[in-house]
């Protein structure tokens, strides 16, 4: 029989598959010997079973039922006792950390009974009852999906009956008619009363849980976050311990280090006289962790302690939850915390220092996203008029946009926006999501809106007391802002300014050009440090796709060892439309001959150029691949020209010419039509012109004393006979060049069928390079222009892929064919260089395939190229 609870005391930290992050992490806290309150995990087998079936899998409840009576024995007390009864919170906590998105119950077994022994055993009938009220709001919202709203109402009319403005204000008699009103909107919602049998209210909680994995949110954040849908979670269930039993407990969430900065030294918050719930979901303010110390001295030193043990064991910073039942310290939970990018860097290399972890090690800590991230500009505060107001730093970044203040709005908004709200929870993440940024006017550095914030690398200031958020206006300073009104937020100084402040570019960037030196900044001496050794470390070159001068010196700068694309076509845009044009309405050979010999010098300068810049590197050129009617007028423009003239009875000149070609040469599907190698074969003397310019820029620099390493590729080969074809052309080419170095000459592999023979096209071809981009097109048959909008939203939903192929490779399919490629071609030719040119380049997922598939290099656009270094790095490693 499948076994599907695991007691505290029988897993450990490497069972996160089926225990979830939570329970493995409970279970090595209590393996370490530190208070954590006694309890077990439903694993999450049992949710899957529970989710594909819609019944609790055979067997669950009589484990759960065994674990339950152990867990009375070792606590003394009996679950739901009126006298004295043992209570049990029931947790969510999958395998990834989802902040927020499923659902926790406290307070499970008490009812009418218990909530008097409770308040007898704690000689606090206040506190019990709260925690009644607690109850039953969770409950009634979790398990029947009560509208939460409901309850909001009772409490509000019960703290203005009261005359009082918070909730610990309220006494015992009007908890006790607040549980009353409780248990009227339960029955009313549910056509039922709240369940009082403790026994019922637990297996009714853990199905609810279950539920909650498919919570729309929670679907929602995993596709974001790219988890996969179908692990379930488990659930946790343990003895409940109370930070709400007066002002000697309390309730605190902390992390080892600073997760904003990385900066040494125990930073969280801390709430007294709380539940957890209270923190995490921003709702009251907190105070900083430090005076706990002044408040309860003991605990704040074993809390300590503790924290330098987890930060041990496992070696990176953790976060956990705590609470404090009249001065006794209970830990409820830890885990590898998130951190923000700036912090994930630093702290990989202080680990190293303190020699926690090695360098290697270190790469693992650190991802190409998040040096993406650290590579956004920031505020140029300069020019930035003086602040709103100053929050919580939570998240860095600098966000511009129009003020929202709900989900809905920044979803439909068409404009960037800001999302600004007293507090987020679960149901803005779609709001956050689209927004560029978050401000609340509430919760601290661990609030909800902090922790999603961090987690999606979005800009969040949030704990801005002085801002009054109110419907659809808000106050700050004095000021009233509405709706539409442009801020600008700063989540790294948590400033808040009027209108839209300008950007500049990142420390980051300025390091990599040459601007800013890493010495006595943690952050650039840090990544400078994974940088090198990720270098060290690497199998893949890195290359940039670079069509002029500037843009490879750019690329060089940040790290690229030579050019792996330069696009020639981009060099026949601007003015040189016109000799496209000529070369296209060319009737005869001398005409043709005559418009290429107007673009060769052209040509020949720009390779000179990029030669000079990627000096001792290769520079692969490609010879030109979109179809030549891109170079002239739209199909729709030319005709309404010409009809213009035909009515002003004017002569349309050139434009008829042009237009008589523009329809000559219109296909249905350009993109399968004339391009690539196929103009090379149609076009007489283009293709020997780019070789003849290549050829010659090469000599020049050979000449001014350089070491060019040109490199010509052919775009669209789908049979060797075609490579064949240009390859003996453009020999002949370069033997009339003199002067010229050795050069070398391949194809792209980007239609399938020169996959598939790749070993054929190896005889011919020196060197491959994936254009991943066809590739990919032409495997799916998805035209690249225009599929991401019509119909890649229902595709992501239904999990047909869980992210874009155009984004990321699709390892099952394009790279079977790359696989196949390379081995058929260096089958062939064991020396062929191979290496993928497409967007996927410079996607970290994608470096780590192309890694795995034994590419030489990755080439990708400049700025992509610290990335691609770091994922080569991180591969390797
Ligand atoms: C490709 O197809 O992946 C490629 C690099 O070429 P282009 O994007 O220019 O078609
Ligand atoms: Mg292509």
């Amino acid at each position: 029989m499948t076994r599907y609870v695991y007691d505290f005391t029988d897993g450990n930290k490497d069972l996160k598959d089926l225990l979830g992050g939570k329970g493995a992490n409970l279970a090595e806290m209590t393996l370490m010997g530190l208070p954590v309150p006694p309890g077990f995990t439903v694993t999450t087998e049992a949710c899957r079973a529970y989710l594909r079936t819609g019944t609790m899998p055979a067997g669950l409840l009589t484990e759960v039922e065994h674990h339950l009576r152990q867990m009375q024995n070792r606590m003394g007390k009996t679950f739901g006792d009126p006298r004295d009864p043992l209570l049990l919170s029931v947790r969510s906590g999958a395998k990834f950390s989802m902040p927020g998105m499923m659902e926790t119950i406290l307070d499970i077994g008490l009812n009418d009974a218990s909530v008097v022994g409770l308040g007898q055993q704690s000689a606090d009938e206040r506190f019990a009852w709260d925690s009644y009220r607690r109850l039953i709001q969770m409950f009634g919202k979790t398990v029947f999906d009560v509208p939460g709203e409901a309850f909001e109402e009772e409490l509000t009319a019960a703290r203005s009956i009261a005359g009082v403005g918070t909730d610990p204000e309220l006494d015992t008699a009007q908890l006790q008619d607040l549980v009353h009103a409780y248990k009227k909107v339960f029955h009313e919602h549910t056509g039922r009363a709240f369940p009082q049998a403790p026994h019922e209210q637990l297996f009714l909680a853990i199905g609810a849980v279950f539920r909650s994995w498919n919570a729309e949110r929670a679907v929602l954040y995993r596709r974001q976050e790219r988890i996969p849908q179908d692990l379930g979670t488990a659930v946790n269930i343990m003895a409940m311990v109370f930070g709400n039993q007066g002002t000697n407990s309390g309730t605190g969430v902390a992390f080892t280090r600073d997760p904003a900065t990385g900066r040494r030294g125990v930073y969280g918050d801390y709430l007294r006289n709380a539940q957890g719930e209270d923190v995490v979901a921003g709702i009251r303010n907190t105070v900083p962790l430090a005076e706990l110390a002044a408040v309860d001295p003991a605990s704040y030193r074993q809390l300590l302690l503790i924290m330098q043990r987890l930060e041990q064991r496992y070696r990176d910073l953790c976060d956990i939850e705590f609470t404090i039942e009249n001065g006794t310290l209970w830990m409820l939970q830890t885990r590898v915390g998130k951190r923000t990018p700036a912090a994930a860097f630093i702290i990989a290399a202080q680990l190293v220092d303190e020699g926690c972890i090695t360098l290697d090690e270190a790469l693992q800590r650190v991802t190409g996203e998040q040096l993406a991230q650290l590579m956004f500009p920031n505020f140029d505060t300069t020019a930035a008029p003086p602040p709103l107001t100053t929050g919580v730093p939570a998240s860095p970044g600098a966000a511009v946009g129009a003020i929202v203040f709900d989900s809905a709005s920044a979803v439909a908004a068409t404009e960037p926006v800001i999302l600004v709200r007293r507090e987020t929870t679960p149901d803005d993440l779609p709001g956050m999501i689209a927004a560029q940024g978050i401000l609340t006017s509430r919760g601290g550095k661990t609030s909800h809106a902090a922790v999603v914030a961090r987690g999606m690398g979005k800009t969040c200031v949030c704990g801005v007391e002085e801002l009054r958020v109110d419907g659809d206006s808000v106050t700050v300073a004095g000021r009233t802002l509405h709706a539409g009104d442009v801020i600008s937020i700063d989540g790294t100084t948590g400033k808040v300014y009027p209108g839209s402040v300008a950007v500049r570019p990142s420390a980051v960037v300025r390091y990599f050009e040459g601007e800013l030196t890493a010495h006595d900044d943690p952050l650039l001496s840090a990544m400078e440090r994974l940088m090198i050794h990720a270098d060290h470390q690497a199998r893949l070159e890195v290359h940039a796709n670079a069509d002029t001068g500037a843009d490879a010196a750019r690329a060089r700068r940040f790290g690229a060892t030579g050019v792996g694309l330069c696009r020639t076509e981009h060099m026949f845009l601007g003015e040189r439309r016109r000799l496209v044009e000529r070369l296209i309405l060319a009737e005869d050979d001398a005409a043709r001959a005559s418009a290429l010999q107007a673009l060769l010098p052209l040509q020949r300068a720009d390779f000179e150029e990029l030669f000079d810049a990627m000096d001792g590197l290769p520079v692969t050129v490609r010879l030109i691949d979109p179809p030549l009617h891109e170079f002239l007028p739209p199909l729709q423009e030319l005709t309404a020209r010409v009809a213009r003239a035909d009515a002003l009875g004017v002569d349309p000149g050139h434009d008829g010419a042009l237009l008589t070609a523009v329809r000559r040469m219109h296909e249905q599907n350009p993109m399968l039509g004339l391009r690539g190698v196929r103009l090379g074969l149609v076009i007489p003397g283009l293709f020997a012109m780019q070789v003849r310019a290549i050829a010659q820029a090469a000599a020049a620099r050979v000449a001014a004393g350089g070491d060019p390493r040109p490199e010509i590729m052919v775009p669209l080969v789908g049979a060797v006979q075609e490579l064949e074809t240009v390859r003996a052309e453009a020999e002949s080419v370069l033997a009339s060049v003199p002067g010229a170095p050795p050069i070398r000459l391949g194809t792209m592999i980007e239609v399938p069928r020169a996959a598939l023979t790749a070993g054929q096209i190896a005889t011919v071809a020196e060197f491959f390079s994936f254009g991943t981009n066809d590739l990919t097109q032409m495997t799916w048959g998805f035209s690249r222009d225009d599929v991401e909008g019509a119909f890649f939203g229902r595709y992501l939903e239904l999990g047909i892929f869980s992210i874009s192929p155009f984004e990321s490779i699709d390892r099952d399919g394009v790279g079977e064919l790359v696989r196949a490629a390379v081995q058929r071609g260096r089958a062939v030719r064991p020396d062929l260089t191979v290496g993928v040119c497409g967007e996927h380049g410079g996607d970290p997922a994608s470096v780590r395939f192309f890694h795995d598939a034994g590419l030489d290099y990755v080439s990708c656009s400049p700025f992509r190229v610290p990335i691609a270094r770091l994922e080569a790095g991180r591969a390797a490693s």
